[in-house]
């Protein structure tokens, strides 16, 4: 599992060096996409990621910094010829976003797209892709506004030293232990998967949080994540104005990091006030060292 964050800025004016929020998860051949901001397509080309590899768009809230990429990216898919469904999972209202602005621009889809209406109330799983379970809550934002958080499905690995004390040579053997969990050798020896396998390491899981303010339901959502990414739209000094327009400052990202015991905490969503991100980076290791900036395209393992 690895993260491409396409955008770091809080909403504004567009600038050239940087992008509103969109996240890219790489689920093997799958491509999960967070929020879809203006220039989306664009970074999705930089980044190198292609189209038809996303199935699933996830959209923290409706204000204009997370979805004015949308319905560019669903014309386009529209011209390459789509016919792969496409799952959207949404607070109520987009739907009829998509909808109506399709059938104004007289670019109805050729695919199927299923868009997925979150309730507020929603706190179990929504969705699987690829043996990933992502589940979601309601965050504390100015409108409906959800985090997102993708558990790694269980998986050990074959331990080639085990193999070898077994004296198994063929791969299509530990194919079938693999696949069917144990195999019966010519001599008669019976060979479980749990005897060939490293032992079980924790599932890895990364999180999203659109915009919020410093909540439980993120700390909730973030427990024990490997990657927690979070917004901090202001610096520390700012705390009055982040409660007052439902953002977070530096030091409540790492706040919320810290309770929640991630491993580490990727911080984004940043004012375009800020020439620099290096003085909200400070400000978050005082409280929890393990903090960094999302860099725009950078291809980050979880
Ligand atoms: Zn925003
Ligand atoms: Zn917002």
């Amino acid at each position: 599992m690895k993260f491409c964050v396409l955008g770091t800025k809080a909403g504004g004016a567009p600038l050239t060096s940087k992008h509103t929020s969109a996240t890219a998860l790489i689920l093997g051949s799958e491509t999960v996409l967070f929020d879809c901001s203006e220039g989306t397509q664009i970074q999705l080309l930089r980044s190198k990621i292609s189209r038809p590899s996303i199935n699933h768009i996830f959209i923290s809230h409706l204000h204009g910094d997370h979805i004015l990429g949308l319905l560019p990216l669903l014309t386009t898919m529209n011209g390459d010829r789509r016919t792969a469904p496409l799952h959207i999972y949404a607070p109520s209202g987009l739907e009829a976003f998509v909808r109506l602005g399709m059938s104004i621009m007289d670019a109805l889809p050729l695919f199927p797209i299923h868009v997925h209406t979150l309730r507020t109330d929603e706190t179990g799983e929504i969705a699987t892709v690829k043996g990933h379970r992502i589940s979601t809550r309601l965050l504390e934002h100015r409108i409906d506004s959800f985090g997102f958080r993708v558990e790694e499905p269980p998986h050990r690995n074959i331990d080639i030293e085990k193999v070898r004390a077994f004296g198994i040579e063929e791969g299509a053997i530990i194919g079938q232990i693999k696949r069917e969990g144990s195999t019966t050798l010519a001599d008669g020896r019976v060979i479980h998967f749990a005897d060939i396998a490293q032992p079980e390491r924790p599932p890895k899981v990364f999180v999203y949080c659109g915009d919020t303010r410093k909540c439980a339901a993120t700390v909730f959502l973030a427990k024990d994540a490997s990657v927690l990414l979070h917004e901090a739209t202001f610096r520390d000094d700012m705390s009055d104005k982040a409660v007052e327009r439902f953002h977070a400052t530096s030091t409540q990202a790492a706040e919320v990091a810290r309770e929640a015991d991630v491993e580490r905490l990727f911080l984004t969503h940043i004012s375009v006030r800020y020439k620099s991100g290096l003085p909200i980076l400070r400000e978050a290791r005082k409280v929890f060292p393990a903090s960094f900036l999302a860099k725009e395209l950078a291809m980050v393992e979880v």
